[in-house]
């Protein structure tokens, strides 16, 4: 029989995690599907690992995955993709905002032979103006550089063993899950789902974060950034053009161009591009840097099947 393996990222989550963890075994044995739950815990600085233990011990299907430190989502949710054993994985908030019932729906499609299953968010939830709309906004851009509508995208996905298996042997660090999948091509298909309210504890995303995750995701999946350097640099040359012309025909007409504040206006504006300019393709090179030092995606201090330590087994080959 088919195994399924639900990865759940856990970060500070000591009033989620039991929780997450006693729902799903309810609701996946109900529905008569085996399964495992790779539990993550993020470097947590709250009980979060004792409630995964607890977890563990109540269900021997728990795999508890802990980090040395906080590495964040992504890293977890490759972690967690790197244990799990089941022929179908899913990831998922162990938040609960995303329905577990969902699962058995996408379970159920996978079963029909589909590979890849997009959740999709049917509405956002509950979120400010001015949050709804730098989402909008970052996620055109990223539909932009993906040719694949994320603006409706989550990580609440399904995939089948083949597709995890090419996300696993990507090389780079710096990964966004949530395009990484349905970059990975497969047979694909999406599921609606409805945003639960977070029943307890909070988010943790906090303003600046999600704008540094934002730059980073754009950055690891799109060099247009880097084109805008050459359109400003066109148009500063247009612009230059323009300029000279109208000084030397000033000047060869016996006046001359009126002095200070031209030349100020002008240094300040091509200062300001070559600025921009190199703060974007800085960037790019920090990426880079990142990459080239090789260093693992994040690492394991322990690891737990049920209430039984397996780190020596499960720790192997899998940074
Ligand atoms: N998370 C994580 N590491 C982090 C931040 C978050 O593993 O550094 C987990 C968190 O425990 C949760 C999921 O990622 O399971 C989504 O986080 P959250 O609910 O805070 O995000 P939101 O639902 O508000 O987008
Ligand atoms: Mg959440």
């Amino acid at each position: 029989m088919s195994r399924l393996s639900v990865v759940l990222p856990a970060y500070n989550e000591e009033l989620m995690v039991e929780k997450a963890c006693s729902v799903l075994k309810e609701t996946l044995s109900a529905a008569g599907i085996s399964y495992e739950l790779v539990v993550v815990d993020d470097g947590s600085a709250d009980s979060t690992w004792d409630r995964i233990v607890k977890a563990g011990e109540r269900d021997s299907n728990v795999l508890g995955v802990h980090f040395s430190r906080n590495f964040g989502k992504e890293a977890a949710v490759y972690a967690g993709l790197a244990q799990a054993s089941g022929d179908v994985v899913a990831v998922m908030d162990c938040d609960l905002q995303h329905p577990p019932e969902t699962l058995i729906e996408m379970f159920h499609l996978w079963e029909q032979g589909y590979e890849v299953i997009e959740g999709v968010k049917s509405s956002r939830g509950k979120e400010s103006i001015l949050h709804k709309k730098s989402a909008g906004l970052f996620y055109g851009i990223m539909t932009k550089a993906t040719k694949v509508d994320m603006q409706n995208a989550s990580d609440f996905k399904m995939m089948d063993r083949k597709a995890v298996d090419s996300i696993l042997s990507m090389p780079e660090r710096n990964m966004f899950f949530r395009a990484t999948s349905s970059w990975v091509g497969f047979r694909s298909t999406a599921v609606e789902f409805e945003v639960r309210e977070r029943e307890a504890g909070e988010s943790k995303w906090s303003g600046w974060s999600l704008i540094k995750y934002a730059f980073t995701n754009i950055v690891a999946f799109t060099t247009v950034p880097l084109q805008f350097v050459t359109i400003i640099g066109g148009t500063c040359f247009g612009c230059s053009l323009i300029l000279i012309i109208y000084s030397l025909l000033q000047f060869f007409r016996g006046h001359a161009v009126e002095g200070y504040t031209t030349t100020l206006i002008v240094l300040l504006l091509i200062g300001s591009a070559i600025m921009v300019s190199l703060g974007i393709i800085g960037y790019y090179i920090a990426k880079i840097y990142e990459e080239v030092k090789r260093r693992p995606r994040y690492i394991v201090s322990k690891i737990v099947r049920g209430n039984k330590d397996v780190y020596d087994e499960a720790h192997q080959d899998k940074v």
